[in-house]
């Protein structure tokens, strides 16, 4: 395809049009059948690497207060909030060795998280921990999931290495009957699925992919079995090899700059390019963050989510680029409510958007010397089409004899893989391992793939239930006919890039409910009218942000260019303002999500 020259900065008519012309060399008719789920059929792919020998246990048959399907941050923080109301036993029922979630599966090399570590981790009030760098590097946010359950003694009841299988509601007893793959079946007062929105690894649905006889592997299953080294470097391993990595999105991004480091030859597969900012990582003290007084990180984090979630802040602790750009997103989002009419909106986000673009593109011209390999890595569709990447090193190691960047927007991604390696276009590229930076299912948790059955009161299947009018909640977390059932997650509740916060919000919310039930003898179960004006609060104000993503470059953020449907799918008015009406909710309307149990 004849891509047209780059248009100059200010031409917006002309910006639109190569912004188009992208996406069409992109847009896919299979969309999101593109994918396949790296399950059990893939056995390296999903094996967990990092669990050693599982011992042998006993299948359990006993009963205890909550059950928790997921030992990421989620599971970790409603265990903690209610371990502090005086919950005795909390058991975390988790797949991997031990806890973290995404920060136990994914230890890929360079793993960073790319919000502030002193707003992304959750509780360092409460642990008195104080992060040693602006931007944490995975291992340390792994050792504080792990410090978190330590502190509120979550290790005693959890089970590891086992996954839930089934949930069941026994009327008789008031509980949940929790099946696993390792023959337990306890029961459980209460039940909170924290089953994570990026749990699910995927791999592209392409001819040959089980062919390849060289090494291969998920980013989120890091074989330091063959690389050797450790997520800060030194991978002897790949010192001769020829690896390919597939995917440019956030991992790819902080994984190419450590391949490039380590390993023979790279050959980075490209399909879209990220927009790649600045990141300035430091080290940092207890003074440079205000950790000298109780509740510092409390009010740093709420500092963060008031300026990302577009409300006005006397001043910014953060100071980085989500915040900085804070300004910009209000106008780029479209979901922010002031959105109001699309051709005024547009007259002013557009105009901004190009500016920011043209930036980041210019920072690619100034960095990578190849004129091919510049242009091929500048980003072409507007700023909040697709999640931004930071990284100072990405660039750079474009720059190395031993980088190759190879563009496959016109094949639609790599087209075959083969015993030796990868073909794209004309041209076969041999390789002694593969990598798959695809990313995940996101948002397809257990719950909402099916895949973990949960069947209420009278036998009703949770998902039977949503199939004929969509999901139905209060405040995303709890349903009516699933008495004692919380689920966690975005949908219908609020979502932020901090989504710790928004994890520990839920979790503050769930151990208030759990002891209203408590002290009330009353289950925790919304009505159906509660639900109803539930889902009228978040159709009110829903943005019509659909045409936004429906010239969007493709990705998760749009069903991979089948555009967005519109919908109540979260709060509108941002995940600050949710969490505002959270405690107010709390303190005047606790009982309309309770119920008496003699209620029929
Ligand atoms: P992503 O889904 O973001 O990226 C997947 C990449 O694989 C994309 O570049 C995609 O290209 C590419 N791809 C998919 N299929 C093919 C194919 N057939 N041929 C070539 N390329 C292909 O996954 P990530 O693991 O990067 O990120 C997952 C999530 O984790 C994101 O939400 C991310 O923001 C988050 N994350 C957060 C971090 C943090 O610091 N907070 C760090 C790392 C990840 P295309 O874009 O064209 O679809």
């Amino acid at each position: 395809m004849t891509i047209p020259r780059a248009p100059a900065a200010g031409d917006l008519a002309a910006l639109r049009r190569r912004y188009r012309i992208e996406r069409e060399r992109r847009v896919r008719p299979d969309g999101g059948r593109q994918y396949q789920a790296a399950d059990a059929e893939f056995g390296t792919y999903a094996a967990d690497p990092y669990a050693g020998a599982v011992p042998e246990r006993e299948p359990l048959r006993d009963t205890v207060d909550v059950a928790v399907v997921g030992g990421g941050f989620g599971g970790i923080l409603a265990g903690a909030r209610m371990r502090q109301q005086g919950v005795e036993r909390v058991r975390i029922v988790e797949k991997g060795g031990d806890f973290g979630g995404t920060w136990y599966w994914n230890r890929y090399p360079g793993i960073h998280c790319d919000i502030e570590s002193h707003v992304y981790l959750p509780m360092l009030d409460e642990t008195g921990y104080v992060p040693k760098w602006k931007y944490a590097p995975g291992e340390e946010i792994r050792l504080h999931a792990m410090r978190i359950a330590q502190r509120f003694d979550l290790y005693a009841h959890a089970l590891f290495s086992t996954t839930v299988t089934s949930l069941a509601w026994d009327e008789a007893s008031a509980s949940w009957i929790v099946a696993t793959d390792r023959g337990d079946s306890f029961r459980a007062t209460y039940v909170v699925t924290a089953t994570g929105t990026l749990s699910e690894p995927k791999l592209p649905g392409i001819p040959g992919i089980k062919d390849f006889k060289g090494h291969t592997f998920h980013t989120s299953r890091w074989d330091y079995a063959y690389t050797g080294g450790a997520p800060d470097g030194g991978m002897t391993g790949l010192a001769h090899k020829r690896v390919g990595l597939v995917g440019t999105g956030a991992t790819g991004v902080q994984v190419v700059p450590m391949l490039a480091e380590d390993a023979g030859h790279v050959y980075v597969f490209q399909r879209t390019p990220s927009s790649v900012d600045v990141r300035a990582n430091c080290p940092t003290t207890a003074r440079d963050v205000g950790a000298d007084h109780d509740g510092w990180a409390r009010e740093r984090r709420e500092n963060f989510l008031r300026i990302v979630s577009g409300e006005t802040a006397d001043r910014d602790l953060v100071a980085d680029g989500w915040t900085e750009s804070a300004a910009l997103l209000e106008k780029l989002l479209p979901s922010f409510r002031r959105q109001g009419d699309r051709r005024a909106f547009e007259a002013e986000y557009e105009a901004a958007d190009a500016a920011k673009m043209n930036e980041l593109r210019a920072r690619v011209e100034r960095t990578v010397t190849d004129r091919d390999t510049a242009e091929k890595l500048k980003p072409w569709y507007r700023y909040a089409c697709k999640r931004p990447a930071f990284s100072d090193h990405y660039y750079p190691a474009f720059n190395r004899g031993n980088v190759t960047l190879v563009d496959t927007a016109d094949t639609h991604g790599i087209e075959r893989v083969t015993e030796h390696g990868v073909v794209v276009g004309d041209t076969a590229y041999e390789l002694d391992c593969l990598i798959f930076a695809t990313g995940f299912s996101v948002g397809v948790s257990g719950v909402h793939s099916g895949k973990l059955p949960v069947h209420g009161r009278g036998g009703t299947q949770l998902l039977h239930a949503w199939a004929r009018q969509g999901p139905r909640t209060l405040h995303g977390l709890t349903s009516h006919g699933f008495p004692n059932l919380i689920q966690m997650g975005s949908l219908q509740n609020a979502s932020s890039v901090n989504f710790t916060h928004v994890l520990d919000e839920q979790a503050v919310h769930i151990a208030a409910l759990v002891a209203a039930a408590e002290a009330r003898a009353a289950l925790i179960e919304p009505s159906r009218r509660t639900e109803d004006a539930w889902l009228a609060t978040l159709a009110k104000d829903a943005p019509d942000h659909a045409w936004f993503h429906a010239e969007c470059t493709p990705g998760y953020y749009n069903r991979e260019g089948g555009g967005r449907p519109n919908g109540p799918s979260a709060y509108p008015h941002g995940a600050f303002a949710f969490h505002e009406l959270l405690k107010r909710w709390r303190e005047t309307s606790m009982d309309e999500a309770l119920r008496s149990p003699r209620a029929g």
